[in-house]
């Protein structure tokens, strides 16, 4: 009688102290470094630690200053992951040593082949489209057909593009140079410029402005500002067109994250990642930015899916970040400012 207390005693001993365990294992913690503002994550990182009991501190800047500062730490990071915009940036994360690879078969099925790096090392969350808005008062959409066909001089003084600066369209041109080679490219992008209308334009908002108050006919943006345009005032006559519907595609790239090199909680990192393409957190993301979701098991918030479907281009976008560079040259080479 004695004994059996005791063993049962023992055992809510034991249940107690397993309890405990299992807590201890949950009071995890994963850091990020974020390029995407908070409003952009927070709610995914506060359902992972619902679920999962594993909290997630974050810190958030531009994409240059995270990678520079991660570099600076080297060993001593604290960083378990690193999210960022524009395969541009995963890549030169990789690139310079800052990421690992990440073997995860949930990853595999979750993301499509062309939207993670071959070596693993990056993996998009989001997609976003770079795609021709035109205005609906000059321009029939019977009119529009491909990126490459802005060069045509019926487009001539009609095409408002952004600066060559930013990675959006030098991510485009690399991928173009991918598909066309350089020579072809060049001549595609030499055509581009000739028919501006105007300097290019500081960012994707401004030049769907000049689109909308006639200053230009057509313009090549990421359709989450068409979104937030249109949202504020939807009588903007503004629409979208997806090129290349029979060759190539839509030019797509993502936002994306990969685990640090030296990530001291790999997999609580390998986990938020796995969760962040999953159906729980895959509507989230993309839904906050207008974007369209990587897993494609997914549909886009009804707000977005309204701008119709596409195809998308299917060449691996690791390409946008190997010939990044060579696009970079061939933009000024072009004149293209
Ligand atoms: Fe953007």
């Amino acid at each position: 009688m004695l004994r059996s207390h005791l063993s049962r005693y023992a055992i809510k001993v034991l249940f107690l102290f397993s309890l405990l365990g299992m807590h201890l294992a949950h009071a995890e913690e994963v850091v990020v470094y974020s390029a995407r503002i908070e409003q952009l994550i927070k709610p995914m990182f506060d359902a992972f630690t619902q679920e999962t009991g594993i909290k997630v501190k974050y810190t958030t800047d531009n994409e240059g200053a995270l990678l520079a500062r991660l570099e600076a730490e080297g060993k001593n990071t604290p960083a378990d992951m690193l999210i960022t915009a524009d395969v541009g940036n995963l890549w030169a994360a990789a690139r310079a040593g800052l990421l690992k690879p990440v073997k995860s078969e949930v990853l595999e099925n979750n993301i499509p082949a062309h939207l993670q790096d071959p070596q693993n090392e990056w993996f998009g969350l989001s997609i976003r489209a770079r795609t021709l808005v035109y205005n609906t008062k000059k321009v029939k959409p019977s009119e529009l057909s491909t990126y490459e066909d802005l060069a045509d001089p019926k487009w001539n003084k009609r095409l408002c593009l952004r600066t060559s600066k930013k990675v959006y369209n030098q991510s485009l041109v690399a991928m173009m140079i991918a598909e066309h080679g350089e020579a072809e490219t060049e001549k595609i992008v030499r055509g581009w410029v000739a028919n501006l209308a105007t300097d290019p334009l500081s960012d994707d908002t401004r030049a769907l402005e000049f689109v909308a108050s006639g200053k230009c006919d057509v313009t090549l943006v990421n359709t989450y500002y068409y979104g937030r345009l249109m949202k504020k005032d939807p009588k903007l006559p503004l629409a979208i067109f997806w090129p290349n519907q029979n060759n190539g595609g839509v030019h797509v790239n993502i936002s994306g994250a990969g685990v640090t090199r030296y990530s001291r909680n790999e997999q609580a990192a390998i986990k938020l990642l796995e969760f962040l393409s999953s159906e729980k957190a895959q509507n989230l993301f993309a839904d906050v930015n207008m974007e369209y979701p990587a897993n494609p098991r997914i549909a886009a918030d009804p707000f977005v899916a309204a701008w119709g479907s596409f195809k998308q281009n299917p060449m691996n976008l690791a390409k946008a970040g190997e010939l990044q560079t060579a696009a970079v040259k061939l933009m000024d080479r072009a004149g293209y400012r």
